[in-house]
Formats: structure tokens, sequence, C-alpha cells
């Protein structure tokens, strides 16, 4: 017999969320940050009453999460299915669960956002029953070894508008601190290329405008530098994420990371990243441009997601050949950051703002100047070998190091 079809559909709709952004606390929003209404009905049957989990190896997992690819047998649609802990580290997470789901909820609007279909409760564990993204994890492209399966420049160009509309949506909705690294950006398919949704909202929090949010906690090539120095939280953590992302997509290099955390959160507390690597030199001006307004030490200068959504980068698909010829840059000749040659957008600075940021720029060149391997231009041969050492060392990720000593810096690092 064919089982009941569980009317998710009666629980959530779109019409049901016309939600102004929640800029003030409402009994729904726990001072911790955490949203604590949900619309969506907990089903409280054996999920395997109404889908089938496909044998095989799991879709991904996290620290505290299995996702499985599932079908619902009484429409044979595939979904993936989170399976999430309720208890973490001796300690009741649930709220955490809800509030994941309530900022699914309020993402339904938003395409950029994986869709939320069902949720499932059992003793200890829930499900969430979220839209099947078929073509995995960016992640898989930025670490891709044969060039063909890496993404152009166009693909990313595509791909980053469409990250930055989802986060736009989320932080128009008071919604920060969300993750944004390859694993939880994932692609609808992936040949040929389809479009991004953002998983993954654990880490989320609600912000509003008396009060502030600080934690200890991230992913460490991702986090910005007020996360390490334990202050405020806000949307420009964000878009610090993003700026590493877009590094990360366009080079298969990520700019901080070091050889154990230690030095990672040196690189980024230093704001120690290269812009001289053999890989950007291949991208043209405005490419870099986009990335260098985002990883600024200040979280009060870098570019908002509408912001970026205007930069130049991301408004015109023309050809780089004639930009590129001439990046043979040294890194004392190179633009400072911010700067192009760009006509000026909401998304670029204007000249006065420019002339402010110089200390900063010349502060950013020669950090890059003096770190260890990360400057290439170096004429000396010991800093030619120590610059190709770290190449070598920092090439590809490392996201499965072992991560274990936190002494150092109190609160959670999720790797
Ligand atoms: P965690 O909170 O434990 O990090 P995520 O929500 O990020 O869990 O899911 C873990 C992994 O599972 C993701 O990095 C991705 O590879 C995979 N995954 C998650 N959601 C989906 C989905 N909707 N479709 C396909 N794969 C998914
Ligand atoms: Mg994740």
């Amino acid at each position: 017999m064919i089982p009941e079809c569980p009317r998710a559909g009666d629980s959530r709709s779109r019409s049901r969320f016309p939600r102004t952004p929640a800029a003030e606390p409402s009994p729904g929003r726990a001072a911790s940050g955490l949203l604590s209404e949900i619309t969506t009905t907990i089903n409280s049957e054996p999920f395997t009453d109404h889908y089938t989990i496909l044998p095989g190896k799991e879709l991904g997992r996290g620290k505290f999460a299995v996702v499985r690819k599932c079908v619902e047998k009484c429409t044979g649609h595939e979904y993936a299915a989170k399976f999430m802990r309720k208890r973490r580290k001796g300690q009741d997470c649930r709220m955490e669960i809800i509030h994941e789901i309530a900022v699914l909820e309020l993402s339904t609007v938003s395409s950029r956002v994986v869709n939320l279909h069902q949720v499932y409760e059992m003793a200890s564990e829930m499900v969430l029953v979220l839209e099947f993204a078929a073509g995995g994890e960016i992640f898989n492209q930025c670490v891709a070894d044969r060039e063909e399966d890496a993404f152009s420049e166009d693909d990313v160009k595509r791909l980053m508008r469409q990250i930055l509309e989802g986060v736009s949506f989320l932080h128009q909705n008071n919604i920060v601190h969300l993750d944004l690294k390859p694993q939880n950006i994932l692609l609808t398919s992936s040949s040929p290329l389809g479009d991004i949704k953002i998983v993954d909202f654990g880490l989320s929090r609600m912000v509003c405008s008396h009060q502030e949010l600080r934690e200890i906690m991230g992913t460490p090539e991702y986090v910005a530098p007020e996360i390490l120095n334990y202050e405020p939280i806000s949307i420009a953590t964000d878009m610090w994420s993003i700026g590493v992302l877009a590094y990360v997509m366009l080079t298969g290099i990520s700019p901080f990371l070091g050889e154990n955390k230690q030095e990672t959160f040196l690189n980024i507390s230093q704001l120690s990243v290269s812009y001289t690597e053999e890989e950007l030199q291949q991208l043209d001006q405005t490419a870099l441009s986009f990335i260098q307004m985002l990883l600024r030490k200040q979280p009060q200068d870098r570019a908002t997601a509408e912001q970026c959504l205007k930069h130049p980068w991301l408004q015109s698909s023309e050809s780089k050949e004639s930009q590129t010829a001439e990046k043979t840059l040294t890194v004392e000749e190179q633009e400072p950051p911010g700067m192009t040659s760009s006509p000026e957008t909401p998304g670029s600075m204007s000249t006065a703002e420019e002339k402010e940021e110089r200390p900063m720029t010349e502060e950013l060149i020669v950090m890059a100047a003096y770190t260890l391997g990360q400057c290439r231009q170096s004429s000396t041969s010991e800093k030619d070998a120590l610059a190709a050492e770290q190449k070598a060392i920092s090439k590809r990720f490392k996201f499965e190091e072992p991560f274990s000593a936190l002494q150092e810096v109190p609160g959670e690092f999720i790797y």
C-alpha cells in the first residue's frame, strides 16, 4: 500500500511569509540570536514510512549532521535528508535546529537558498528534508586538478552573482554568520553548470540593532579578523568570507591557509594575503579589485552584498584579454585594494574614499611584501625558494587536517 503523502505544502507556503526585515526582537527571536518560531509541521511518524533512503555514499557530512539522498515514496521525488543529532557534546541543541529551520522558512522566497520540504523528529535526531542539489559542493570545482574541471572566470562571475543575491536576501533579513565556504555552496547540477543553492544555517544568527553578537566559531580559513578578536559580528563578517570565497573560486588557492591553524589565524589577523599569485595574475584587474574591497581588516570598510553586485567585475562579461597583458606587476606597482581604473559605481570607491583608504592600502602591501613565502615578486633566490615552498603548501586545501588544539582561542570552530 502506498503510504499517504504528508502535505508539506499545507504547513508552509510562500504566501505565508510576507516577512519584513526584522530589526527588532520579536517573541520569535531569542536573545541568543536564535529564531525560535517555526511554522513547518514537525512529523513524528517514522521517516522511513515516507522516504526511502538511497543506499550508497552519503551526500555529505558535517560535525553533527549526515546528509543522505532519499526518495519520497508517494511522489518519487528525490531529496537530501539532513539527519541532525539533538544532543551535541552533552548539550540539548534542539533550539539550534529549530533556528536553522526558521532561517530556511524565511528564505523560501529566495531561489538562492536551498528549499526546505519537510521536517521529521525522532527520539535523538531531527531530519530536515531538503531540496536535492544534484551538482554537489562547489568545493569540487575549486580543488579540481584538471583545468577543464575548474571554474572559468565567467562561471565564477555568474555563480558569485547568485551567491551575493542569496547573501543579500539573508542580510536584509538580519541573518548573519552564514558560514560561507565552498562546502556550503551547492549546485543544482554540475554538468552543465547549474545554479547555486546556499545550505547550512546551523551557525547563522539573527542580529539586531541594540544587541551585539560575538561568537568564536566558523571555519578557520574563512573567518574574519573580528571573529578572532572576539569583536562584534555583523553582515560585514560574511562579506570577508565572500572575499575569501571569490579568491578560492578563481584560483583554487585558499588565501590565508597556513601550515597549521595558528599560522592561518596569524595570516588572517595580519591580512597577509598575496595578490601576486600566478593564478591571480591571469585575472583582470576588476576581479582583484572585487576581492580587495572585501578583504579589509575593518568591517566598516568592506563592501556590502548589494555594493558587490554593482561592482564592475560583476557588471560586465567582456573579455579580460586586454587587461591581463600588463599584469606582471610587482607588489609595489600593484594598484591599491579597492582601487580600479574602472568607472565609478556604487560598488567601487569614490575618489575621496580612495584617498582615505591609502593608509590601509599601504599596510596591506607591506604585509604582502614581508610575509614569508607570500611575496612571489621578491628578487632574492632565498625568498623565491620560500615562495615556492609556501605555494606548494597552500596550493590546495587541507580542510580535513586535524584541528584539535583550540586552547589559544576560546570558543568553537567548525572545520
Ligand atoms: P553541517 O551543518 O553538518 O555542515 P550541511 O548542511 O553543510 O551540514 O551538510 C553537509 C554536507 O552535505 C554539505 O557540505 C553537502 O556536501 C551535503 N548537502 C547538504 N545539503 C545538501 C542538499 N540539499 N543536496 C545535496 N547535498 C547536500
Ligand atoms: Mg556545512
